[in-house]
């Protein structure tokens, strides 16, 4: 059996981040166990994304179970199954989120999270190529984030529809303030995809006191009474262990962290005990506070010849794409999944934007694995809350690490939530039929023009919406009883473990969750090195 001093569980966007950062003295020895392979050809491509959302071969591809407010479908949920994790097949569209949820984690007991702190962990993870003010961005992390500029007529003409209805334009909606309607920041340089597996594992590759394991299924925790002293993790069906002299640190994710402890016996010990494992810690908080957002996507169709990328994706056009992405690594191969968006406040007074519209430059249709191009031309355009309150559970439903959890979303449980949502789909119709529009001659697909109660558009978005694939919180950061671990991310009850990834967070940051993941992996990496000096 291999001793290291650390081990970490999950090279995903935390995880990369944490493998990275404990390894940078030498002095320390390494695991970093990834269940995935180290890479897709499709994941080195930003539009290789839609060969990758329903791909087997770098996804779990997850589903949830049928709910009352989803009409009882299935939701698709993707997550990335390679180095680099979620950040390998995700839409690249960069948000670090608002100060107040930072602020907001920080009030809830939970202290070292404020915006003040965590402030300049994002701006140390980042070399940011866009024009910011350097109070607010970095220019030296590893992480490289680009700012397209809207020079497309589509996009330019959005900003220009969004401002008659009195979004303004917002130069960096990582800076100062994340209200206004801007190109989406990217995880993307030189037309190539950056994931953490790139910006965060390849430069430290050679380091010698960091030993990367792929396909490496960790099965469960080894546990000395209280305290966690390493993994049992298989490779191509060969069970192994690994000791960890110092910690073990899980950064599996949001569906597969709380998997992993209540595999170990870490969880609610009566659900443990019924599926025959042995209960080694009580934590009743394990899976539970699951948070997602509900996104209804509403679709239009574009009159107007050669505007979207349905056009510019098909026949000579296409060539033409593919010429300008081998030569110049730009046009719409190099785009992240979402390429416009807007924070928008649903009424005045607010003090900050609470509700995010995404723009997918072409008409998709619902499939069961996910959105897939149409045939017509148009426009997708989502619109959500972003902190919605409607908290669900993911939980195992064997003793067996190859058995999916059961993922309840428990969606609209919180009437603002649907009240909400609403408001945002009226907002999205508002900006799609301002005058600026016009000369694209659109027309709305769904949910229809004829839906306009409230009503109506609820029922529709429980027929249709599905999820931007951010789910967080099932090993929530806290100090009540529901809390699976605390400030310093430390497992409450187990010595020698903690959780680092998008499962730790409290509630859901204001926008995507890759950025503030891999904040969580950078700050988990300190508080580790710190604990040991
Ligand atoms: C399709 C898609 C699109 C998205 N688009 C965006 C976007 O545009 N912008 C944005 O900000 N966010 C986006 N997100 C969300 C964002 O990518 C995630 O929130 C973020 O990557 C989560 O990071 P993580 O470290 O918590 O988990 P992950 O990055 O998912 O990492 C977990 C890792 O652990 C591994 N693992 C799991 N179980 C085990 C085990 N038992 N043994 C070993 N390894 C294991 C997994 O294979 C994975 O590599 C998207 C996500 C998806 C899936």
């Amino acid at each position: 059996m291999q001793t290291y001093d650390y081990i970490v569980v999950g090279a995903g966007s935390a995880g990369a981040a944490v493998a990275n950062r404990l390894s940078a003295d030498p002095r320390n020895t390494v695991l970093l166990l990834e269940a995935g392979r180290a890479s897709h050809p499709w994941s080195f491509i930003p539009i290789g994304m839609a060969r990758l959302i329903a791909n087997p071969a770098a996804n779990w591809l997850y589903s949830s179970e049928p709910e009352a407010n989803t009409n009882g479908r299935r939701l698709p949920v993707p997550r990335g199954k390679l180095l680099g994790g979620s950040s390998s097949i995700n839409g690249m569209v960069f948000v670090r989120g608002q100060a107040q949820d930072f602020d907001t984690w920080a009030q809830m007991g939970n202290r070292g999270w404020s915006y003040a702190e965590v402030l300049p962990v994002f701006k140390r993870m980042e070399s940011y190529a866009g024009e910011g003010d350097a109070a607010f961005r970095g220019r030296q992390g590893p992480l490289r984030v680009t700012n397209p500029e809207p020079r497309d007529p589509l996009f330019a003409t959005i900003i220009k529809a969004a401002a008659e209805v009195g979004i303004r334009h917002n130069p960096d909606y990582n800076g100062a303030s994340q209200e206004g309607i801007a190109m989406s920041q990217a995880t993307i340089a030189a037309g190539r995809r950056m994931s953490t597996a790139r910006c965060y594992l390849d430069p430290v590759r050679k380091r010698r006191n960091l030993h990367i394991e792929t396909e490496a299924l960790t099965e469960g925790l080894v546990l000395d009474g209280k305290r966690c002293t390493g993994v049992r993790y298989s490779v191509a069906g060969d069970v192994r262990e690994a000791r960890a002299a110092r910690e073990v640190v899980v950064s599996a994710g949001t569906i597969n962290s709380p998997q992993l402890l209540e595999l170990s016996g870490i969880g609610q010990p009566e659900r443990l005990r019924n599926l025959g494992i042995e209960v080694r810690h009580a934590l009743p908080g394990v899976g539970e506070n699951l948070r997602d957002h509900y996104v209804p996507r509403t679709r239009w169709l574009i009159g107007k010849k050669g505007i979207t990328f349905n056009d510019r994706g098909r026949g000579l056009r296409l060539v033409h794409e593919a010429m300008r992405y081998a030569l110049f690594r730009q046009g719409m191969l190099a785009m992240s999944g979402a390429p416009i968006r807007a924070f928008v406040c649903s009424r005045e007074g607010l003090e900050a934007p609470d509700l995010m519209l995404g723009w997918i430059p072409m008409l998709t249709e619902p499939s069961p694995r996910g959105p897939r191009i149409s045939r017509q031309s148009g426009v997708t355009l989502y619109a959500h809350p972003m902190r919605p309150e409607s908290k669900g559970q993911i939980h195992i439903t064997a003793a067996d690490p190859r058995r999916p959890p059961a993922i309840n979303f428990n969606f609209l449980s919180s009437p603002p939530d649907a009240e909400l949502t609403v408001r945002a789909v009226r907002i999205a119709r508002a900006i799609m039929t301002a005058p600026a529009m016009a000369p694209f001659q659109v027309s709305e697909v769904v949910p229809g023009a004829d839906l306009t109660t409230d009503d109506e558009i609820l029922d529709w978005v429980k027929q249709a919406a599905e999820t931007t694939y951010h789910p967080v919180g099932t090993c929530k950061m806290g100090s009540d009883p529901s809390a699976v671990v605390d400030a310093q991310l430390r497992v409450h009850g187990i010595a020698g473990l903690r959780v680092a990834d998008a499962s730790i967070m409290p509630t859901l940051t204001s926008g995507n969750t890759n950025a503030p993941s891999i904040m969580i992996g950078e700050k988990a990496a300190d508080m580790v090195l710190n604990a040991a000096t």
